[in-house]
Protein backbone atom coordinates (compact mmCIF):
# COMPACT_ATOMS: atom_id res chain seq x y z
CA UNK A 1 0.00 0.00 0.00
CA UNK A 2 0.92 3.59 -0.82
CA UNK A 3 1.33 6.23 1.78
CA UNK A 4 1.32 9.95 0.97
CA UNK A 5 1.33 12.16 4.11
CA UNK A 6 2.72 9.64 6.44
CA UNK A 7 6.17 9.56 5.67
CA UNK A 8 6.29 13.29 5.64
CA UNK A 9 4.52 14.16 8.62
CA UNK A 10 6.47 11.68 10.82
CA UNK A 11 9.09 9.69 9.33
CA UNK A 12 9.83 8.16 12.91
CA UNK A 13 6.17 6.66 12.93
CA UNK A 14 6.43 5.22 8.63
CA UNK A 15 9.80 3.94 9.46
CA UNK A 16 8.49 1.84 12.11
CA UNK A 17 5.41 0.88 10.29
CA UNK A 18 7.31 -0.25 7.24
CA UNK A 19 9.55 -2.17 9.80
CA UNK A 20 6.11 -4.43 10.70
CA UNK A 21 5.62 -4.43 7.48
CA UNK A 22 9.23 -6.45 6.54
CA UNK A 23 8.72 -8.18 9.76
CA UNK A 24 5.02 -9.41 8.46
CA UNK A 25 6.25 -9.76 4.80
CA UNK A 26 9.52 -12.18 5.45
CA UNK A 27 8.77 -14.27 8.14
CA UNK A 28 6.26 -17.15 8.51
CA UNK A 29 2.97 -16.31 10.80
CA UNK A 30 2.37 -19.53 12.62
CA UNK A 31 0.11 -17.82 15.79
CA UNK A 32 -3.18 -19.10 15.12
CA UNK A 33 -5.05 -16.37 16.09
CA UNK A 34 -3.27 -13.73 13.75
CA UNK A 35 -3.92 -13.53 10.12
CA UNK A 36 -3.17 -10.93 7.35
CA UNK A 37 -6.23 -8.35 6.43
CA UNK A 38 -6.90 -7.74 2.59
CA UNK A 39 -6.04 -4.38 1.11
CA UNK A 40 -9.65 -3.53 1.22
CA UNK A 41 -10.29 -3.97 4.89
CA UNK A 42 -7.04 -2.36 5.31
CA UNK A 43 -8.48 0.99 3.27
CA UNK A 44 -11.66 0.91 5.20
CA UNK A 45 -9.92 0.74 8.32
CA UNK A 46 -7.89 3.61 7.55
CA UNK A 47 -10.76 6.18 6.26
CA UNK A 48 -12.47 9.31 8.17
CA UNK A 49 -15.23 7.04 9.87
CA UNK A 50 -12.82 7.57 12.52
CA UNK A 51 -13.89 11.11 12.96
CA UNK A 52 -17.57 9.85 13.72
CA UNK A 53 -19.41 9.75 17.32
CA UNK A 54 -22.11 7.28 17.56
CA UNK A 55 -23.07 6.29 21.02
CA UNK A 56 -26.41 3.58 20.24
CA UNK A 57 -27.15 1.40 17.44
CA UNK A 58 -28.99 2.39 14.09
CA UNK A 59 -32.12 4.62 14.23
CA UNK A 60 -31.54 5.04 18.00
CA UNK A 61 -28.54 7.35 18.26
CA UNK A 62 -27.76 9.90 20.71
CA UNK A 63 -25.71 12.68 18.62
CA UNK A 64 -26.88 13.76 14.95
CA UNK A 65 -25.31 13.22 11.89
CA UNK A 66 -25.83 9.94 11.65
CA UNK A 67 -27.06 9.41 7.86
CA UNK A 68 -23.71 7.08 6.71
CA UNK A 69 -22.65 5.55 10.39
CA UNK A 70 -26.40 4.44 10.24
CA UNK A 71 -25.57 2.65 6.96
CA UNK A 72 -22.57 1.22 7.29
CA UNK A 73 -23.20 -0.02 10.79
CA UNK A 74 -27.00 -1.94 9.60
CA UNK A 75 -24.46 -3.12 6.13
CA UNK A 76 -22.41 -4.64 8.92
CA UNK A 77 -25.25 -6.19 10.88
CA UNK A 78 -27.25 -7.79 7.95
CA UNK A 79 -24.00 -9.22 6.94
CA UNK A 80 -22.92 -10.64 10.15
CA UNK A 81 -26.84 -12.39 10.29
CA UNK A 82 -26.66 -13.73 6.81
CA UNK A 83 -23.16 -15.23 7.23
CA UNK A 84 -23.43 -16.85 10.38
CA UNK A 85 -27.32 -17.60 10.38
CA UNK A 86 -28.91 -15.34 13.49
CA UNK A 87 -31.15 -13.55 14.44
CA UNK A 88 -29.39 -10.44 15.89
CA UNK A 89 -25.59 -9.05 15.74
CA UNK A 90 -23.77 -6.29 17.50
CA UNK A 91 -20.39 -5.46 15.95
CA UNK A 92 -19.66 -3.10 18.44
CA UNK A 93 -17.28 -4.51 20.75
CA UNK A 94 -14.01 -3.69 21.05
CA UNK A 95 -12.20 -6.93 21.22
CA UNK A 96 -13.14 -10.71 21.63
CA UNK A 97 -12.51 -9.87 25.81
CA UNK A 98 -15.27 -6.63 25.68
CA UNK A 99 -17.89 -9.48 23.96
CA UNK A 100 -17.13 -11.98 26.45
CA UNK A 101 -18.25 -9.32 28.88
CA UNK A 102 -20.80 -8.11 27.09
CA UNK A 103 -22.72 -11.28 27.13
CA UNK A 104 -22.11 -12.16 31.07
CA UNK A 105 -22.85 -8.66 31.99
CA UNK A 106 -26.56 -8.74 29.87
CA UNK A 107 -26.84 -12.32 31.21
CA UNK A 108 -25.73 -12.47 34.79
CA UNK A 109 -26.29 -10.96 38.41
CA UNK A 110 -22.87 -10.54 40.12
CA UNK A 111 -22.13 -14.05 42.12
CA UNK A 112 -23.91 -16.17 38.83
CA UNK A 113 -22.17 -19.45 38.01
CA UNK A 114 -20.86 -19.84 34.41
CA UNK A 115 -19.32 -23.52 33.29
CA UNK A 116 -16.47 -23.23 31.28
CA UNK A 117 -13.67 -24.71 29.89
CA UNK A 118 -10.36 -24.89 32.02
CA UNK A 119 -7.55 -22.51 30.63
CA UNK A 120 -4.91 -25.19 30.20
CA UNK A 121 -6.97 -27.40 28.91
CA UNK A 122 -7.45 -24.96 25.66
CA UNK A 123 -9.81 -22.12 27.29
CA UNK A 124 -9.47 -18.71 27.04
CA UNK A 125 -8.41 -16.14 29.70
CA UNK A 126 -11.55 -14.27 29.66
CA UNK A 127 -13.68 -17.38 30.28
CA UNK A 128 -12.87 -16.84 34.15
CA UNK A 129 -9.22 -17.13 34.30
CA UNK A 130 -8.59 -15.79 38.16
CA UNK A 131 -6.56 -13.02 37.24
CA UNK A 132 -9.90 -11.24 34.92
CA UNK A 133 -12.34 -9.11 36.47
CA UNK A 134 -15.01 -11.65 35.45
CA UNK A 135 -13.56 -13.81 37.82
CA UNK A 136 -13.96 -11.31 40.71
CA UNK A 137 -17.92 -11.31 39.35
CA UNK A 138 -19.20 -14.33 38.75
CA UNK A 139 -18.29 -17.97 39.76
CA UNK A 140 -16.77 -20.01 37.40
CA UNK A 141 -16.75 -23.91 37.51
CA UNK A 142 -14.27 -25.69 35.04
CA UNK A 143 -14.79 -28.51 32.68
CA UNK A 144 -11.58 -30.53 31.28
CA UNK A 145 -10.82 -33.10 28.37
CA UNK A 146 -11.83 -36.39 29.07
CA UNK A 147 -9.18 -37.82 27.61
CA UNK A 148 -5.90 -35.77 26.31
CA UNK A 149 -4.56 -38.25 24.30
CA UNK A 150 -7.38 -37.71 21.54
CA UNK A 151 -8.97 -34.78 22.93
CA UNK A 152 -12.51 -35.97 23.52
CA UNK A 153 -14.45 -33.82 26.69
CA UNK A 154 -15.97 -35.08 29.13
CA UNK A 155 -19.93 -34.56 28.11
CA UNK A 156 -20.97 -37.13 31.40
CA UNK A 157 -19.04 -35.34 33.56
CA UNK A 158 -19.65 -31.68 31.97
CA UNK A 159 -23.32 -32.60 32.64
CA UNK A 160 -23.35 -33.43 36.36
CA UNK A 161 -21.23 -30.68 36.74
CA UNK A 162 -24.02 -28.81 35.51
CA UNK A 163 -26.35 -30.29 37.41
CA UNK A 164 -24.26 -29.82 40.71
CA UNK A 165 -23.76 -25.83 40.28
CA UNK A 166 -26.84 -24.59 38.02
CA UNK A 167 -25.12 -22.56 36.27
CA UNK A 168 -27.01 -19.92 34.14
CA UNK A 169 -24.63 -20.24 30.98
CA UNK A 170 -22.90 -23.06 29.59
CA UNK A 171 -19.55 -21.59 27.59
CA UNK A 172 -17.91 -23.89 24.94
CA UNK A 173 -15.35 -22.19 22.70
CA UNK A 174 -11.33 -22.36 22.85
CA UNK A 175 -8.01 -21.00 22.10
CA UNK A 176 -5.91 -23.84 22.27
CA UNK A 177 -8.11 -27.42 21.75
CA UNK A 178 -7.21 -28.64 18.55
CA UNK A 179 -10.38 -30.81 18.22
CA UNK A 180 -14.48 -30.46 17.01
CA UNK A 181 -17.13 -29.92 20.10
CA UNK A 182 -20.52 -31.57 20.17
CA UNK A 183 -22.45 -28.52 20.10
CA UNK A 184 -25.94 -30.54 20.41
CA UNK A 185 -24.79 -31.95 23.92
CA UNK A 186 -23.91 -29.14 25.11
CA UNK A 187 -27.12 -27.58 23.55
CA UNK A 188 -29.26 -30.48 25.47
CA UNK A 189 -26.95 -29.64 28.57
CA UNK A 190 -27.58 -26.33 28.71
CA UNK A 191 -31.69 -26.76 28.07
CA UNK A 192 -31.82 -29.55 30.84
CA UNK A 193 -30.51 -26.80 33.82
CA UNK A 194 -32.08 -24.08 31.98
CA UNK A 195 -28.66 -22.44 30.90
CA UNK A 196 -27.87 -20.11 28.17
CA UNK A 197 -25.75 -21.80 25.45
CA UNK A 198 -22.54 -19.73 24.71
CA UNK A 199 -20.16 -20.39 21.97
CA UNK A 200 -16.85 -18.16 22.16
CA UNK A 201 -15.96 -18.81 18.59
CA UNK A 202 -12.93 -15.96 17.94
CA UNK A 203 -10.62 -18.37 16.86
CA UNK A 204 -13.01 -20.17 14.37
CA UNK A 205 -15.50 -17.77 12.89
CA UNK A 206 -13.75 -17.57 9.23
CA UNK A 207 -13.92 -21.79 9.56
CA UNK A 208 -17.64 -21.76 10.32
CA UNK A 209 -18.21 -18.76 7.58
CA UNK A 210 -16.58 -20.87 4.80
CA UNK A 211 -18.83 -23.78 6.22
CA UNK A 212 -15.87 -26.31 7.01
CA UNK A 213 -16.96 -26.72 10.87
CA UNK A 214 -19.85 -27.00 12.77
CA UNK A 215 -22.25 -23.94 13.18
CA UNK A 216 -22.88 -23.87 16.63
CA UNK A 217 -26.61 -22.16 15.98
CA UNK A 218 -27.43 -25.43 13.66
CA UNK A 219 -27.38 -26.86 17.45
CA UNK A 220 -29.47 -24.98 19.74
CA UNK A 221 -26.65 -22.53 20.75
CA UNK A 222 -28.20 -19.17 22.08
CA UNK A 223 -25.56 -16.65 21.75
CA UNK A 224 -22.06 -16.43 20.16
CA UNK A 225 -19.60 -14.24 20.72
CA UNK A 226 -15.91 -13.72 18.00
CA UNK A 227 -13.46 -11.73 17.44
CA UNK A 228 -13.02 -10.33 13.82
CA UNK A 229 -9.22 -10.50 13.07
CA UNK A 230 -8.30 -14.22 13.59
CA UNK A 231 -9.77 -16.80 11.10
CA UNK A 232 -12.24 -14.06 9.81
CA UNK A 233 -9.24 -12.17 8.42
CA UNK A 234 -11.26 -8.77 9.43
CA UNK A 235 -9.93 -5.64 11.50
CA UNK A 236 -9.30 -6.19 15.25
CA UNK A 237 -12.73 -6.10 16.30
CA UNK A 238 -16.01 -8.37 18.06
CA UNK A 239 -19.57 -9.19 17.59
CA UNK A 240 -22.51 -10.88 19.47
CA UNK A 241 -24.29 -13.00 17.72
CA UNK A 242 -27.74 -14.81 19.39
CA UNK A 243 -30.26 -16.58 18.18
CA UNK A 244 -33.79 -16.46 19.42
CA UNK A 245 -35.90 -19.05 18.10
CA UNK A 246 -34.50 -21.71 19.84
CA UNK A 247 -37.33 -22.83 21.86
CA UNK A 248 -35.65 -23.38 25.34
CA UNK A 249 -37.33 -22.00 28.69
CA UNK A 250 -34.37 -19.85 29.86
CA UNK A 251 -34.63 -18.97 33.69
CA UNK A 252 -32.59 -16.51 34.04
CA UNK A 253 -34.88 -14.19 36.60
CA UNK A 254 -36.34 -11.27 34.87
CA UNK A 255 -34.51 -12.07 31.04
CA UNK A 256 -35.72 -14.49 28.27
CA UNK A 257 -35.08 -14.92 25.11
CA UNK A 258 -37.44 -12.43 23.34
CA UNK A 259 -35.38 -9.62 25.43
CA UNK A 260 -31.79 -10.80 24.88
CA UNK A 261 -30.78 -8.44 21.34
CA UNK A 262 -31.83 -5.65 23.93
CA UNK A 263 -29.74 -7.22 26.92
CA UNK A 264 -26.93 -7.99 24.88
CA UNK A 265 -27.13 -3.74 23.36
CA UNK A 266 -27.95 -2.22 26.35
CA UNK A 267 -24.65 -4.11 27.98
CA UNK A 268 -22.36 -2.51 25.07
CA UNK A 269 -23.91 0.92 25.40
CA UNK A 270 -24.17 2.31 27.90
CA UNK A 271 -23.01 -0.67 30.20
CA UNK A 272 -19.32 -1.38 29.05
CA UNK A 273 -18.47 1.18 26.47
CA UNK A 274 -18.91 4.50 24.91
CA UNK A 275 -19.07 5.28 21.83
CA UNK A 276 -18.58 2.72 18.42
CA UNK A 277 -15.19 3.09 16.20
CA UNK A 278 -16.77 3.22 13.33
CA UNK A 279 -14.17 2.83 11.14
CA UNK A 280 -13.81 -0.54 12.02
CA UNK A 281 -17.07 -1.11 11.24
CA UNK A 282 -16.76 -0.30 8.07
CA UNK A 283 -13.69 -2.39 7.90
CA UNK A 284 -16.15 -5.67 9.33
CA UNK A 285 -18.13 -5.12 7.14
CA UNK A 286 -16.00 -5.48 4.06
CA UNK A 287 -14.29 -8.66 5.91
CA UNK A 288 -18.12 -10.21 6.18
CA UNK A 289 -18.29 -9.60 2.63
CA UNK A 290 -15.51 -11.36 1.74
CA UNK A 291 -16.49 -14.11 4.24
CA UNK A 292 -19.44 -14.56 2.53
CA UNK A 293 -17.57 -15.44 -1.12
CA UNK A 294 -16.41 -19.20 -2.68
CA UNK A 295 -13.23 -17.71 -2.42
CA UNK A 296 -13.01 -17.87 1.23
CA UNK A 297 -14.85 -21.01 1.52
CA UNK A 298 -11.90 -22.28 -0.41
CA UNK A 299 -9.43 -20.95 1.66
CA UNK A 300 -11.03 -22.12 4.75
CA UNK A 301 -11.41 -25.30 3.61
CA UNK A 302 -7.09 -24.88 2.33
CA UNK A 303 -6.57 -23.90 6.32
CA UNK A 304 -8.09 -27.34 7.20
CA UNK A 305 -6.14 -29.06 4.80
CA UNK A 306 -2.76 -26.93 5.61
CA UNK A 307 -3.33 -28.14 9.22
CA UNK A 308 -4.26 -31.77 8.96
CA UNK A 309 -0.08 -31.80 6.83
CA UNK A 310 1.02 -29.72 9.10
CA UNK A 311 0.22 -31.83 12.03
CA UNK A 312 0.81 -35.01 10.40
CA UNK A 313 4.34 -33.96 9.66
CA UNK A 314 5.69 -32.56 12.67
CA UNK A 315 4.20 -36.02 14.30
CA UNK A 316 6.56 -38.13 11.69
CA UNK A 317 9.27 -36.49 12.80
CA UNK A 318 9.52 -36.81 16.49
CA UNK A 319 6.87 -34.20 18.00
CA UNK A 320 4.31 -34.69 20.08
CA UNK A 321 1.00 -33.05 19.65
CA UNK A 322 -1.19 -32.91 22.30
CA UNK A 323 -4.65 -34.78 21.00
CA UNK A 324 -2.20 -36.38 18.82
CA UNK A 325 -3.22 -34.14 15.88
CA UNK A 326 -6.24 -31.66 14.76
CA UNK A 327 -9.70 -31.01 13.59
CA UNK A 328 -9.32 -27.64 13.21
CA UNK A 329 -7.08 -25.02 12.01
CA UNK A 330 -4.64 -25.34 15.25
CA UNK A 331 -2.11 -27.53 17.08
CA UNK A 332 -0.06 -27.74 20.24
CA UNK A 333 3.47 -29.41 20.51
CA UNK A 334 4.44 -31.08 23.87
CA UNK A 335 8.10 -29.13 23.48
CA UNK A 336 9.27 -30.88 26.52
CA UNK A 337 8.11 -34.05 25.77
CA UNK A 338 9.41 -34.18 22.55
CA UNK A 339 12.62 -31.58 22.81
CA UNK A 340 13.18 -31.18 26.57
CA UNK A 341 13.10 -27.44 25.77
CA UNK A 342 10.09 -25.31 27.26
CA UNK A 343 8.34 -23.40 25.35
CA UNK A 344 9.75 -20.17 25.26
CA UNK A 345 12.97 -21.22 24.56
CA UNK A 346 11.32 -22.93 21.30
CA UNK A 347 9.20 -19.78 20.88
CA UNK A 348 12.85 -17.51 20.72
CA UNK A 349 14.63 -20.41 18.92
CA UNK A 350 11.68 -20.35 16.42
CA UNK A 351 11.71 -16.61 15.81
CA UNK A 352 15.14 -16.10 15.39
CA UNK A 353 14.81 -18.41 11.67
CA UNK A 354 11.84 -16.39 10.71
CA UNK A 355 9.03 -18.69 12.48
CA UNK A 356 6.81 -16.82 14.80
CA UNK A 357 4.46 -19.05 17.06
CA UNK A 358 3.78 -18.17 20.84
CA UNK A 359 4.63 -20.40 24.12
CA UNK A 360 1.28 -22.24 25.73
CA UNK A 361 0.76 -24.47 28.41
CA UNK A 362 -0.56 -28.18 27.73
CA UNK A 363 -3.04 -29.64 29.49
CA UNK A 364 -1.94 -28.98 33.58
CA UNK A 365 1.31 -27.98 32.55
CA UNK A 366 3.65 -27.93 35.85
CA UNK A 367 5.53 -25.01 33.93
CA UNK A 368 4.22 -21.17 34.22
CA UNK A 369 2.77 -19.73 31.54
CA UNK A 370 5.51 -17.77 31.08
CA UNK A 371 7.91 -20.67 30.42
CA UNK A 372 5.25 -23.39 29.43
CA UNK A 373 5.82 -26.74 28.17
CA UNK A 374 4.16 -26.23 25.19
CA UNK A 375 3.90 -23.98 21.66
CA UNK A 376 0.73 -23.58 19.79
CA UNK A 377 0.82 -23.08 15.88
CA UNK A 378 -2.10 -22.91 13.10
CA UNK A 379 -2.49 -22.21 9.52
CA UNK A 380 -4.86 -19.07 8.75
CA UNK A 381 -1.78 -16.66 7.66
CA UNK A 382 -0.06 -18.97 6.30
CA UNK A 383 -2.48 -20.14 4.17
CA UNK A 384 -4.00 -16.44 3.47
CA UNK A 385 -0.45 -15.74 1.64
CA UNK A 386 -1.34 -18.94 -0.60
CA UNK A 387 0.88 -21.08 0.52
CA UNK A 388 -0.27 -25.31 0.43
CA UNK A 389 0.50 -28.42 1.60
CA UNK A 390 3.49 -29.18 0.30
CA UNK A 391 5.00 -26.01 1.88
CA UNK A 392 3.33 -27.48 4.82
CA UNK A 393 5.92 -30.22 5.10
CA UNK A 394 8.95 -27.71 4.69
CA UNK A 395 7.79 -25.89 7.38
CA UNK A 396 7.31 -28.83 9.74
CA UNK A 397 10.83 -30.02 8.39
CA UNK A 398 12.28 -26.53 9.66
CA UNK A 399 10.62 -26.98 13.15
CA UNK A 400 11.42 -30.32 14.40
CA UNK A 401 15.18 -29.59 12.87
CA UNK A 402 14.97 -26.11 15.21
CA UNK A 403 13.74 -28.30 17.70
CA UNK A 404 16.59 -31.06 18.06
CA UNK A 405 19.07 -28.28 17.46
CA UNK A 406 20.22 -29.65 14.06
CA UNK A 407 20.97 -27.97 10.98
CA UNK A 408 22.50 -24.32 10.38
CA UNK A 409 19.99 -21.29 12.10
CA UNK A 410 21.25 -19.19 9.56
CA UNK A 411 20.61 -21.60 6.03
CA UNK A 412 16.85 -22.24 7.53
CA UNK A 413 16.40 -18.42 8.19
CA UNK A 414 17.42 -17.68 4.23
CA UNK A 415 15.08 -20.51 3.07
CA UNK A 416 12.59 -18.91 5.49
CA UNK A 417 12.50 -15.23 3.54
CA UNK A 418 13.19 -16.86 0.10
CA UNK A 419 9.57 -18.76 0.54
CA UNK A 420 7.87 -15.86 2.25
CA UNK A 421 9.40 -13.34 -1.10
CA UNK A 422 8.05 -15.79 -3.34
CA UNK A 423 4.49 -15.64 -1.36
CA UNK A 424 3.44 -12.06 -0.49
CA UNK A 425 1.02 -11.04 1.68
CA UNK A 426 -2.59 -9.92 0.75
CA UNK A 427 -1.52 -6.11 1.18
CA UNK A 428 1.49 -6.18 -0.56
CA UNK A 429 4.67 -3.90 0.91
CA UNK A 430 4.54 -0.87 2.69
CA UNK A 431 5.57 2.06 0.19
CA UNK A 432 5.92 5.89 -0.43
CA UNK A 433 3.31 7.84 -2.25
CA UNK A 434 4.70 10.23 -4.36
C1 LIG B 1 -8.66 -14.20 21.08
C2 LIG B 1 -9.75 -14.69 21.95
C3 LIG B 1 -10.47 -13.80 22.77
C4 LIG B 1 -10.03 -12.38 23.02
O1 LIG B 1 -10.01 -11.55 21.97
P1 LIG B 1 -9.29 -10.11 22.08
O2 LIG B 1 -9.74 -9.42 20.84
O3 LIG B 1 -7.84 -10.37 22.18
O4 LIG B 1 -9.83 -9.45 23.31
C5 LIG B 1 -11.56 -14.30 23.46
N1 LIG B 1 -11.92 -15.59 23.36
C6 LIG B 1 -11.22 -16.48 22.62
C7 LIG B 1 -11.67 -17.90 22.57
C8 LIG B 1 -10.12 -16.06 21.89
O5 LIG B 1 -9.42 -16.94 21.18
Amino acid sequence: MKYDALPATDPEVFDILSGEATRESEGLELIPSENYASQAVLEALGTLMTNKYSEGTPGRRYYGGQTYTDQIESLAIERAKALFGCDHANVQPLSGAAANLVVFSSWLEIGDTVLAMDLSHGGHLTHGAPVTFAAKAYNFIRYKMKDVATGAIDYDDLEALALEHRPKIILAGFSAYPRELDYGRFARIAEKVGAMAMADMAHIAGLIAGKVLANPFDHGFHVMTTTTHKSLRGPRGAMVLSQGKVGNPLRAPGKTLENLPTLIDRAVFPGLQGGPHMNKIMAIAVALREAATPQFADYSRQILRNAKVLAETLMERGCQLITNGTDNHLMLIDTMGSFGKTGKEMQERLEAVGITLNKNAIPDDPLPPFKASGVRLGTPALTSRGLLEPHMERIAAWIAQVGKGEGDPDAIRREVRDLCLAHPIPSGPVERGN
